[in-house]
């Protein structure tokens, strides 16, 4: 569903469903407000003073105009207080707008966005992403869906504020393009393990290549023996599904800069020899988050046709303990030649990383970020709403963090604690694979940089934010897609040779 631009008077709208947002605290209504209920006779603001509608983030109240006016239902969604405003809000307000549609049967639905100060293509992308992303679940696994979907048609009115037609059409299309990419990240994350692991990730990745022209590249077991990937092999050496690492390039006529992009793809995560519990181990079929997140940037690029090349490693593995599994003092060479002791089997994904990074480094690209459901310990730091964000390099991080405001995500940089990189060393090994439990984001981090060498380079941990207890604005339960958006606009700018939001 791609999102039209409405060009006329909200009250003279012929829809199911008009969606209005309105801030919490606000003096006066918005004009939308005033106007429709002006039409319905004072009808609209009694309902919200009876129902005590302030405008709070999960308030909703939904009208009928029984035939008072040309559309069906008038609906209110809280936005929280004004001055709180950001892109991500008006993300989620979308969804929500067609949350509600959905809830209420409607077929079409007009969205009256309130006056903000927020650049008009800025705000048309994030809407029309959100308005698309509010109908996403995953069913294809049910005999029967579970609700009905009957939006069909959508519509976005900006009041007073009529942006320049070509940019804001381009600006929606925008929108839906990281919407559908979101989408993929977020079908293989929830996909289940039996279905997708290695050899099946590949095939998908193929098919994505195969239709947005990008040139990949497949390391089986044998081939990423000669290539001395030994730490992905140990990773997989449990599972009777084989490892694999996936090299796709998108590469335009005119490309100005190179940027590598690495996920971390463990197809389930049992721990390995050093089991999981079954609670932590329930949502272990998303452990490949990252992978899917760089396939799905990789198809956003292509899609946009953005003029810089970029790379996509993913490092597909399936951690599961078995007689031929990696088991704990067992020392492994590295693609990158250093030695690597395995001090907990459950710290798989900076192995399989610490090969991609190098892999990448041999790709010289100007920067490389890698994207993994990394550890417990960043989730715990930063809850399930933000991703942390590790680099050693200042214009790195605040490049990555306006691109993250402007794809309305959360990341938080976290430092890298130099002290801590005491805990990686090995008796028996350069390094090896575990640290203490304080500060576990970071000794992460610290092994993996101990792969990049001198290049640029960022790290996202996903672990919190990768996944969603429940549905929750343009977020839905399960899989939720993270970095995609923030990942496209970083590479936007890039592409553009201007910082994010500029
Ligand atoms: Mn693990
Ligand atoms: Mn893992």
């Amino acid at each position: 569903m791609q999102a039209e631009l409405f060009v006329g008077r909200v009250g003279s709208a012929r829809v199911d469903l008009v969606a209005v947002g309105v801030h919490a605290g606000r003096g006066a209504p918005s004009s939308a407000v005033l106007t429709l209920d002006r039409a319905l006779g004072g009808a609209l603001r009694a309902a919200m003073l009876d129902e005590e509608f302030k405008g709070k983030a999960k308030e909703r109240l939904t009208l009928h105009t029984l035939g008072r006016l040309p559309m069906k239902r008038i609906g209110l969604i809280g936005l929280g207080p004004e001055r709180e405003a950001t892109l991500e809000t008006w993300l989620h307000f979308a969804a929500n707008a067609t949350r509600l549609a959905n809830r209420v049967g409607a077929r079409s639905v007009l969205v009256v966005v309130p006056p903000t100060g927020v650049e008009v293509a800025k705000l048309l992308a994030v809407l029309s992403r959100g308005l698309a992303l509010g109908a996403y679940r995953f069913d294809r696994l049910k005999s029967a869906p579970r609700r009905r979907r009957t939006l069909v048609h959508a519509m976005l009115a900006l009041g007073d504020r009529p942006p320049g037609r070509t940019a804001a059409v381009a600006a929606v299309k925008r929108g839906s393009t990281i919407a559908a990419a979101v989408t993929l990240a977020r079908d293989l994350a929830n996909e289940p393990a039996s279905e997708l692991y290695p050899e099946s990730f590949t095939a998908r990745a193929g098919a994505v290549a195969r239709q947005h022209r990008l040139a990949v590249r497949v390391f089986d077991p044998a081939a990423l023996q000669r290539r001395g990937m030994r730490l992905i092999l140990a990773v997989g050496a449990g599972s009777v599904r084989s490892p694999r690492l996936v090299h796709l390039t998108y590469r335009p006529p005119r490309s100005r800069s190179t940027l590598a992009l690495v996920g971390k793809g463990i197809t389930f995560d049992s721990g390995g020899l050093c089991l999981k519990q079954p609670a932590s181990m329930a949502d272990m079929k998303m452990d490949m988050s990252g992978a899917a997140v760089v396939l799905a940037t990789l198809q956003a690029v292509a899609r946009l046709r953005l003029p810089l090349t970029v790379h996509g490693v993913l490092a597909l593995a399936e951690n599961m303990p078995s007689g031929s599994a990696a088991k704990l003092g067992d020392v492994i060479e590295s693609a990158a030649g250093k030695t690597v002791e395995i001090g907990n089997t459950d710290a798989e994904g900076r192995l399989v990383l610490a090969d991609a990074l190098h892999y990448a480094t041999t790709l010289k690209p100007d920067l490389v970020v890698d994207v993994a459901t990394l550890t417990a310990a960043c989730a715990i730091a930063l809850g399930p709403h933000t991703g942390g964000l590790f680099t050693p390099d200042d214009d790195v991080a605040a490049e990555i963090l306006e691109a993250a405001a402007q794809a309305g995500e959360g990341f938080w940089r976290l430092p890298l604690t130099l002290q801590l990189r005491d805990q990686l060393k090995s008796e028996v090994a350069d390094l090896k694979n575990t640290s203490e439990r304080n500060g576990g984001a970071i000794a992460a981090a610290l092994f993996l940089k101990e792969f990049v060498g001198d290049l640029p380079w960022a790290h996202l941990d996903i672990a919190g934010p990768a996944a969603s207890a429940k549905d929750d604005g343009a977020w839905s339960k399960g899989g939720t897609g993270i970095s995609v958006a923030t990942l496209t606009e970083l590479l936007r700018a890039r592409a553009a040779g201007t910082r994010p939001g500029a």
